[in-house]
């Protein structure tokens, strides 16, 4: 893990209740590993995309649709989650977060004295006196003054998928299309496409999630008059349709960059897609979990 966390409370020290052979605090890191690596394909994707937005935005009122087929093919997630959307100030914002995942983290080691920026992770229910888990798996509340982040994970964190034995199916079915052996049960591959399907979180997404949070990353779902704005989602099939309405009208793209669970998707969608890109598409293309955003070919 290259962040360095300045605190954990004792709770990290309990053994992870799903799995005792672990303490919570190595099932924590585990998922943050997953999460970061999600990070870091999320940017190296975006780096793929961007210049072809520049250019589908260059290309004028009717842009080529072989363009946006390219970014389709290539970032399936950003058709997805954002809309496939070119202007530059979306870009702009879209670009900020996704940077700020991918180094502020990475770069926040301490240093002599304290860092600026630092997190704190609690691993029960009523870390932090005023908050309350209610149903929530994780949630992140802003130290003062930029100066980093506080972490909770609730009780249902533990209960998540695992990101690392996702990543493994997924991996190991790349590899059998490439014609070595098919060492993935259809079982484990089933849980990797319900991923998608039934829009499942794993752990690692949800430390994404929460991380987009943070003010001094991407401030996503800013309280106004205590309620997040807007509303903090979760599921995959919810965020797509808020891409689509971005579609229908354009007053609600704001809402894209600024939504966590948009960055969550498009993270761990297109990290999946990556990986299993022999395999047919892993959304369904009709049904009442359909893709929603179907480029015409
Ligand atoms: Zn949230």
């Amino acid at each position: 893990m290259n962040v360095e966390i300045a605190g954990w409370d004792q709770t990290c020290d309990l053994p992870n209740p799903e799995n005792h052979g672990e303490t919570r605090m190595d099932a924590v890191k585990r998922a943050w590993e997953g999460a970061m690596e999600m990070a870091a394909d999320s940017w190296d994707r975006w780096e793929i995309t961007k210049p072809k937005l520049e250019a589908i935005e260059k290309s004028g009122a009717n842009p080529d649709y072989v363009d946006q087929l390219d970014v389709d093919i290539d970032d399936p997630g950003y058709t997805q989650f954002f809309a496939l959307r070119w202007d530059k100030d979306f870009r702009a914002g879209i670009e900020k977060v996704l940077h700020n995942m991918n180094t502020l983290i990475n770069s926040m080691p301490s240093q002599n004295g304290r860092p600026k920026t630092e997190l704190y992770i609690s691993c029960n229910d009523g870390g932090v006196a005023q908050y309350k888990c209610d149903n929530d798996i994780a949630f992140e509340v802003d130290l003062p003054n930029d100066a980093g982040s506080f972490i909770n994970f609730c009780p249902p964190f533990w209960k998540q998928a695992r990101f690392d034995v996702w990543k493994k199916a997924a991996a190991s079915e790349k590899h059998s299309n490439n014609g070595g052996p098919a060492d993935v049960s259809e079982n484990d591959w089933e849980t990797v496409r319900n991923l998608e399907r039934y829009g499942f979180g794993t752990d690692a997404s949800s430390i994404f999630h929460e991380l987009t949070h943070a003010s001094w990353i991407g401030n996503t779902n800013p309280l106004v008059d205590g309620k997040p704005t807007p509303a903090d989602n979760t599921g995959f099939y919810i965020n797509s349709q808020m891409s689509k309405k971005c579609l229908s009208n354009s007053a609600n793209c704001k809402d894209l960059v600024k939504n966590a669970e948009s960055f969550t998707w498009y993270a761990q969608y297109g990290y999946f897609r990556r990986r299993v890109t022999p395999r047919a598409e892993i959304w369904p293309l009709w049904g009442p979990q359909q893709k929603p955003i179907v480029l015409p070919v």
